[in-house]
Formats: C-alpha cells, structure tokens, sequence
C-alpha cells in the first residue's frame, strides 16, 4: 500500500506569531504515526518552522528555482533548501501557473532540479472550470504532467497533487467521484508514460476546499492516497485531516 500523505500548503500567510501558534498545534496534536506530513509555509519563515517543528514532521517550500546558485534576484534554489534542512518543494501551484504564468515546461525543469538535489516534490496539477466544462480535465492534467515525464524518470520522490482550481479556495470541495475519476485516469497515465511500479507506488493527493469534515469520505477513494491542504492548514482542524485515514 501506499503511505497516506497530507501537506499543509500555507501559501503567503501567516507571521512569526501565528506561525508558532500552529507549529506548536501540530506538536502537541495527536497524528496517526502512518500519515507522512509536510507543511509548507512561505519561504521567510523556513527556518523557523524547521526549528520549532517536531522530527518525523517535514517541511517543504512552496517553489525554487531551477538553477543552483547565481544571480538570479529573489530566487531560492533546492541546494540551499537541502542545506538549510528542508526536504521538500511543492511545484507547479496553480496560483504560480495562473498568476506568475509559469508554463508546464519550467514547472517541468524545476522538478528535475529539486530531485537532482534530493528533495521530494510534491507536483500539482489541474483544471479550470472552463477547460472541466469542455470536457478537458483528463486531457490538461495529463499535458501537466507529460512535460515532467519528459525530463524526469525517476518518480520515487514525486508526490502528485490534483488540484481543480474551481475548488481552491472556494468551498467548493470535488465530489468523491469527480475526485477518484481524475486520480484513477492519472494513475493509468502514469502506468502507461512512466512504468507500472510508479502507478503502483506513486502517491496521488487531492487538494481543494478539504477540510476536517469532508476529508474522511475522499480519504475512502481507492485512488485518493492524502491531501494538499490550503486555508485548513492554518487551523488547529489540519490534525483531524491528518487523521483522516484512520
Ligand atoms: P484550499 O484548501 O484553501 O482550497 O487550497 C488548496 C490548495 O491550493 C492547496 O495547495
């Protein structure tokens, strides 16, 4: 079986105050010991969650950048995070892909930079409304994911995130079934583009609108192996989607 995963994606909130706050929350909650957990909060405060954070706890940044050092203003690369103790990197965000117009490509090169380093990636992908209305959703995650494919063979540190951007942020939370259809269709591109071991082992999180109420009924999914977790994240709540798997 796969190891349940839920990643806590703060996104640009929070300040030192209330960044300890949910820190010292996730310390003291009691976590089922079989969830992998990552919480990513924004870059400045790295080193603080690093330091206040309980071990067996892992803590991700929410981008880099895809070369490992120069002069590159205002970038972050996956060497320094390696050296500052930071394991993981989301990439390829929606609100980077849509508000900073990031192309699959460089979403794609950054993947391959932050493995060649040694972190783990948590890789989102997904619709918008429009393009699910057409009939595109399948279609558009899979293009997402082809242009990793491409760069990238070794998927053993890729957690792959589906995230329907009509559900971020808005409470509207996918149906079950939209959800596992979307994780089934993508477990069967990556057993035919990648290889059938990374099918099989590949964790596929759902993220959108989850939240303490609806994440035991998504957790059921044959498909549905965690969560990418945003505004639920910051709220002593994220210790219950933990623990939905249980
Ligand atoms: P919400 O949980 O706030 O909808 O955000 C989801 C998300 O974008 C996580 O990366």
């Amino acid at each position: 079986g796969r190891q349940f995963f839920v990643g806590g994606n703060f996104k640009m909130n929070g300040n030192i105050k209330t960044i300890k706050d949910i820190v010292s929350n996730i310390n003291n909650a009691k976590l089922d010991p079989n969830t992998e957990v990552v919480i990513a909060p924004p870059s400045l405060y790295l080193l603080l969650t690093r330091e206040h954070l309980r071990k067996g706890i892992e803590v991700a940044a929410q981008n880099i950048f895809d070369k490992p050092s120069g002069a590159f203003t205002g970038e972050i690369s996956a060497d320094q995070l390696k050296d500052s103790g930071i394991t993981w990197t989301i990439l390829g965000h929606s609100e980077r892909r849509t508000i900073l117009e990031e192309k699959d490509d460089f979403v794609a090169s950054k993947t391959k930079a932050a493995l060649d380093a040694g972190l783990g990636v948590i890789l989102c992908c997904g619709e918008s409304l429009e393009q699910r209305e057409a009939g595109d959703t399948v279609k558009v995650v899979t293009k997402q994911l082809k242009a990793v494919a491409d760069k990238v063979k070794d998927w053993t540190k890729i957690v792959v995130a589906y995230e329907p951007i009509w559900a971020i942020g808005t409470g509207k939370v996918a149906t079950t079934e939209q959800a596992q259809e979307v994780h089934a269709a993508l477990r069967d591109w990556l057993k035919k583009e990648v290889s059938a071991e990374a099918a099989e082992k590949t964790r596929i999180l759902y993220g959108g609108s989850v939240s303490e109420k609806n994440c035991a009924e998504l957790a059921k999914q044959a498909d549905i192996d965690g969560f990418l977790v945003g505004g639920a994240s910051l709220k002593p709540a994220f210790a219950d989607i933990i623990n939905a798997n249980q």
